[in-house]
């Protein structure tokens, strides 16, 4: 028995990376033991920015199937699926946006501070889409009549806006659909291995598809506590950026890495090499299933088909009972 249904997706923009998994990807592995979960790839969503160039699309969403898959999301368990193949996200967007206040729409705060960095960087790149965008995701989730979706603090808004809007159809049509509940997630914070946040644009982040090998070289350039030239130097952990992976990766031998470092009983290299052989070891599995998914793209494309046709039985139940209570 499940506690409830779970809707939540990501836009396939590109190589996801450790801090990533560790934001969403980890969570929602967890959830798919007590949740019956909608999990998407929101190529639409991509749209809002990579409309001028889409040819990548196809590629991202692959890669972000075996980003899911390697991590540990199980096909049977969840619908997984990408949101354009099931064509009801589009029509049941259409039909919300009528029905919404423009001025709703306007006060989101990713909106105003996505207009303001435009205007910053003197574009005027500002489509209906990327107005529509919370519109677009208030469609994605009730079209499941998810009750539930995980988020970060940031999201919140855009939720409190979907169910504005539930309210708002099941007022003036039928009450079809339930207010989705945000469902806060606690997520460990990865910084990049500069110790500034972990994003692709810093060149800083630990690609999540990274082999072992890479992955032990990433570790290696990991910045330490700047005071500490000699490994005779007393270390403070609390200013060390391998520190705080210690503290995400290497639970269980934190205490031990903050003594010794405090003592100078180890040096950087030693440590980080210590940290790196530990994440290699958490990743063991996800590499195993990266590599499985790797040698077999069909069964990949044969996973995303058998979730799209899931999803568009309940998309198409639901979006029946819209239309008889729309009139349509
Ligand atoms: Fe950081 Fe470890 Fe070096 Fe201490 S010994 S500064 S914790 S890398």
């Amino acid at each position: 028995m499940t506690k409830g249904r779970i809707f939540s997706g990501m836009q396939p923009s590109g190589r996801f990376h450790l801090g990533n998994y560790l934001g969403a990807l980890e969570n929602w592995v967890k959830l798919q033991n007590e949740y019956e979960c909608f999990f998407s790839i929101v190529d639409l969503h991509a749209l809002t920015s990579a409309f001028e160039n889409t040819s990548k699309i196809p590629e991202n969403i692959h890669n972000m199937a075996l980003d899911w898959l390697s991590a540990g999301l199980d096909p049977e368990k969840n619908v997984i699926f990408v949101q354009s193949k099931v064509k009801e996200h589009a029509e049941l967007h259409l039909l919300l946006s009528m029905m919404t206040p423009l001025s709703w729409l306007e006060r989101v705060p990713t909106y105003k501070d996505k207009l303001q960095q435009l205007g910053e960087q003197g574009k005027d790149i500002n489509t209906y889409g990327f107005l529509g965008y919370p519109e677009l995701m208030t469609a994605d989730i009730i079209l499941y009549k998810a009750e539930y979706v995980p988020v970060g603090e940031d999201q919140i808004p855009h939720l409190e806006l979907s169910r504005e809007i539930v309210r708002r159809f099941n007022n003036l049509y039928q009450p079809v659909f339930p207010e989705p509940q945000a469902q806060l997630s606690k997520s460990s914070l990865l910084p990049g291995i500069d110790g500034r946040k972990m994003s692709k644009s810093y060149g800083n982040e630990i690609p999540f598809a990274a082999s072992p090998e890479e992955l032990r070289e990433r570790v290696r350039l990991i910045v330490t506590d700047p005071n500490r030239i000699k490994k005779t130097d007393v270390g403070n952990p609390d200013v060390c950026v391998a520190y705080k992976f210690h503290k995400i990766f290497n639970k269980e031998n934190v205490n031990e890495i903050c003594k010794c470092c405090k003592q100078a009983e180890i040096g950087c290299v030693e440590c980080k090499k210590r940290l790196a052989e530990k994440m290699v070891d958490v990743m063991t599995d996800m590499h195993t299933r990266r590599a499985e998914y790797e040698a077999n793209p069909a069964r990949v494309k044969e996973i995303l088909a058998y979730g799209a046709e899931r999803a568009r039985k309940v998309a198409a139940k639901t979006m029946e009972e819209v239309r008889e209570a729309m009139h349509l």
